[in-house]
């Protein structure tokens, strides 16, 4: 969403700061467990990969899994090509805006949201 005025980019700029905060805070493999079944996916790769369902469509075919990558702390869909870190997981999941999304993690996981630039 582009700003329109300075309260705008001022309100989304903290947003942006507290979706840092909350990709830094919250395990995205535990955040995707508690929505879909999720399984460790190539144990070679450093850091490991873990594959799930895609929780976003009614699809469950395991040869075109969601990924989820814990050090870019970032998933990807190979079925509908959804993609993101945490926050971008739950608006994806809840179609909410990005701020419900932040509020429904911070609140799910107790954390104090940095509120200041
Ligand atoms: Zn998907």
């Amino acid at each position: 969403m582009k700003p329109t005025n300075l309260d705008d980019f001022h309100r989304q700029m903290i947003e942006a700061k507290q979706s840092y905060f909350l990709v830094e805070k919250i395990d995205l493999i535990q955040e995707v467990s508690s929505h879909a079944y999720v399984e460790v996916y190539n144990s070679f790769i450093p850091g490991f990969v873990y594959r799930s369902d895609c929780p976003f469509t009614t699809h469950n075919d395991p040869s075109i899994p969601l990924i989820l990558n814990p050090t870019s702390k970032m998933y990807y869909c190979h079925y509908c090509t959804n993609a993101g870190n945490v926050v971008g997981f739950i608006r994806e999941l809840e179609s909410c805006s990005n701020s419900y999304a932040i509020i429904y993690l911070a609140d799910k996981y107790n954390l104090d949201l940095p509120m200041e630039l």
